[in-house]
This record gives C-alpha cells, sequence and structure tokens, in this order.
C-alpha cells in the first residue's frame, strides 16, 4: 500500500453494482474493498481503517440504514464517514435525516460519475491530513514526554550533586577541624620532649660519649622538623577555620610586609625582586601576605645556578571584577606533568637534603586563593623558571 493510499469500503449486495463503483473509483490513491453485504461490511471494518464508506440502501437481511446504525455504535468504526448509494430520494430524506450530523452524504443512482468521484475525493483527503495531524501530534506527545524525562533525570541529577557538594564540604570542615585540633594538641607534648633534649644537651654535652652527642642532635633536629610542621598544618587548617574578614586590601602593603619578613633570605640569596604597579583586591591581607610570602620563598628556595630574578606582575583578568597576577622566577622549573601534584599537601619534588621543606606551601595556597574565589597554577619549564599565576577580586578601582 502506497504511503498515503487510503482504504475506501464498497458495500453493495449486487456485484454488478460494486464493479460499476469500483470502475468508477479506479485510483492509485485508493485501496477499494468490497462487501455484498452489511454483516461482510462490519467484518471488513473489524480489521482495517477506512477513509469512508459507500453504502448501498437496498440490502436484503441488513439494510444500508442498519448497517449505519451498527458502524456508528462502535466507537472505533463511528467517525467514519458514509455515503449512502440509493435510487430512492424519499428513503434519505426521511430516515437520512437522523444521521446528518454524523457527515452521511448520500447519491443518488445512477450517479454522475464526476460528483461521486469528487465526493470521495475529498473525504479521502481529509483522511489524509487528519491521520497526518494525528500522527504529527503523537511524535509531539512522545517528544514532550521524552522532554520531560529528560527534565526530571538533570533535576535528580542536579539535587544529587548538591547534596554531594554539601556532604563534602561538611566532611572537608570536619577533617580541618580535626587537623587543627589535633595539631595544637601535638604541640604541646612535643614542646616537652624538645625542652628535655635540650636540656640533656646543655647538661651531658660531652659526658655521655660520641653517639649519645649524635643522637640527641638528631632528635633534637627531628623535634625541629615536626614543629615547622605542625606549625604547617595548623596554618593550613586555620585558612578555612580561622580566616579573617574581608576587606579592600593594598597589594602594594602587602608586598613591602612580604619582602620585609623575607629580607634575610632575600640578601643572602643576591634575589632581584621587581614588580609591576600593584592593584587593590578584596581579601584577607595577612592570607594575602601568607600567598606572597610561600610563593617568594619557593622562588629563592628552587633558584638555579643564576642570580635570583623574580618579577610580580599584575593584569586584569578575563574574568572581569578580578586581577590576574603573577610570579614569575628564574629559577630550576618544574616538569609539566608535576604541575598539579605540587598543590597537594605534603607533595615535593625533592627529598629534604636535597631541599628543605614540608610540601604544605602551595597547598596553603591553593586554600588561600580558593578561599578568595580565585584559581591558582603554574607554568614552567625545567632549567627555566617558572611562573606562578592566581586571580583575586579586584576591589575598588585602584586600577595602577
Ligand atoms: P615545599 O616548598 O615545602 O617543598 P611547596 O608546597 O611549597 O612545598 O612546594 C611543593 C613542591 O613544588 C616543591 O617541593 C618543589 O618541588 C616545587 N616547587 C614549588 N615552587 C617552586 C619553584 N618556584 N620552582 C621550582 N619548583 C617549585
Amino acid at each position: 500500500m502506497a504511503d498515503d493510499q487510503v482504504n475506501v469500503l464498497l458495500v453493495d449486495d449486487r456485484p454488478g453494482n460494486l464493479l460499476a463503483l469500483e470502475a468508477v473509483l479506479e485510483d492509485p490513491g485508493y485501496n477499494l474493498v468490497k462487501a455484498n453485504s452489511g454483516a461482510a461490511a462490519l467484518r471488513h471494518l473489524l480489521d482495517k481503517e477506512f477513509a469512508l464508506i459507500l453504502l448501498d440502501v437496498q440490502m436484503p437481511v441488513m439494510d444500508g440504514f442498519e448497517t449505519a446504525r451498527i458502524i456508528r455504535e462502535r466507537e472505533k468504526t463511528h467517525d467514519i464517514p458514509i455515503i449512502f448509494v440509493t435510487a430512492e430520494l424519499g428513503a434519505i430524506d426521511h430516515v437520512g435525516r437522523g444521521y446528518a450530523l454524523n457527515a452521511v452524504d448520500y447519491i443518488l443512482k445512477p450517479y454522475d460519475r464526476d460528483i461521486l468521484r469528487t465526493k470521495v475525493a475529498v473525504l479521502a483527503e481529509l483522511h489524509r491530513k487528519t491521520a497526518k495531524v494525528r500522527q504529527q501530534a503523537e511524535l509531539l506527545g512522545r517528544s514532550e514526554a521524552r522532554l520531560v524525562k529528560l527534565v526530571a533525570e538533570r533535576t535528580r541529577a542536579m539535587e544529587k550533586l548538591e547534596r554531594t557538594m554539601v556532604e563534602l564540604e561538611r566532611s572537608n570542615k570536619e577533617l580541618e577541624q580535626f587537623a587543627y585540633v589535633a595539631s595544637h594538641d601535638l604541640q604541646e607534648p612535643l614542646r616537652s620532649i624538645s625542652g628535655f633534649l635540650q636540656l640533656l644537651e646543655k647538661r651531658y654535652a660531652g659526658q655521655l660519649g660520641e653517639d649519645a652527642d649524635l643522637f640527641i642532635a638528631r632528635s633534637l633536629a627531628a623535634t625541629h622538623r615536626m614543629k615547622t610542621l605542625i606549625e604547617g598544618l595548623l596554618a593550613y587548617s586555620r585558612v578555612g577555620m580561622r580566616g579573617g574578614s574581608f576587606e579592600p586590601v593594598d597589594c602594594a602593603k602587602v608586598l613591602e610586609q612580604a619582602l620585609v619578613n623575607l629580607q634575610v633570605g632575600i640578601e643572602e640569596s643576591d634575589a632581584a625582586i621587581t614588580h609591576d604597579p600593584m592593584p587593590a583586591v578584596v581579601g584577607d591581607s595577612s592570607q594575602l601576605g601568607q600567598l606572597f610570602q610561600n610563593l617568594f620563598n619557593n622562588a629563592i628556595k628552587f633558584k638555579s645556578d643564576r642570580r635570583p630574578e623574580i618579577h610580580v606582575g599584575a593584569t586584569r583578568d578575563a574574568n572581569p571584577g578580578h586581577w590576574l597576577f603573577s610570579v614569575r622566577d628564574n629559577g630550576i622549573g618544574i616538569p609539566a606533568e608535576h604541575f598539579e601534584r605540587i598543590f597537594v599537601i605534603f607533595q615535593r619534588l625533592h627529598s629534604r637534603s636535597e631541599y628543605p621543606g614540608t610540601g604544605i606551601g602551595l597547598s596553603l595556597c591553593k586554600k588561600i586563593v580558593e578561599r578568595h574565589n580565585g584559581r591558582i597554577w603554574v607554568e614552567s619549564q625545567p632549567g627555566a623558571g617558572s611562573t606562578f599565576f592566581f586571580t583575586l577580586p579586584a576591589g575598588g578601582d585602584h586600577s595602577p
């Protein structure tokens, strides 16, 4: 059956009449189905969808009107247009009116072939259009259902993500709290260990033998390391928990203070530190001081054979309302595969004997920058130097 071919049911008890109808309506757009009684017509109507029915009125057993009445009663066939074919106009006038509302038409025998063809063509076209509209409505309904399902799935995923984030934040806070309390409480016994070790050293140096002196010295060095570690951990957990309030901060002042604090190291390494005009930002000035200090400290510590040259840059970030800072050095550089790792707490690329340190500095920087809603990352070339970038929210229009 062609795509837009429709079924047309021809009902007449006389084979000759059926053949005549068939000849008139011959058309590739129609599939003509013949029935020689009302009962046969009803059977066909059960297993096919019809665009219209041409129904002979005068038939034995079940006449056309009776057949039409049953067709109208069935829900599935209720709306199929029926064209009565009759030789008696009187019969139509008398009974046909009862069906008039249900799109019943009639045609008088002998019929005009063109009129018959036109009537059938109009109804067939109506059927095609209705089918198309119904198909499109179904498609629309299906895609709407899909959309509704997608939206529901997305909403569920978002809710889950939100719950996970809340949970993550809570467990992060807990961990921070734990780190803070633990490191705080560890300080006290450590102080006492290191105090007694110092006493031992002071009172018994040279009296217990060379080995004992060495053991005491090593133990003392270890307590120093532990003290530095604990202080680092404390500083790290303090960023989130005990951070100061945000206020306008003049970065020129912060920078200046960091340089004063690092004066000894700067002089010892003969480092040259230059900077762009520094803008104002909004933040926690003491933490921003720590940030610059840690980055300078690393730039000096991981210097190459050259004299350390450090430059601090500041430009407007692509993200409006933010500044992009850079701290560039000419030190040993960092291989690209470690660009992420170095910001993780306790991650170091060297042994303590090569470079002293705890592996906390950059993770602290990351935490500080993130508390300020900024990002931090590094670009570097081993042997040439490293540049650490970070963004901070701009404060006022203190533009350089
Ligand atoms: P620490 O300095 O205590 O080792 P950090 O967290 O500050 O810890 O740094 C982690 C690692 O990143 C360092 O051990 C070092 O390998 C690398 N690194 C940091 N800053 C620099 C730098 N400016 N140049 C080269 N390597 C660096």
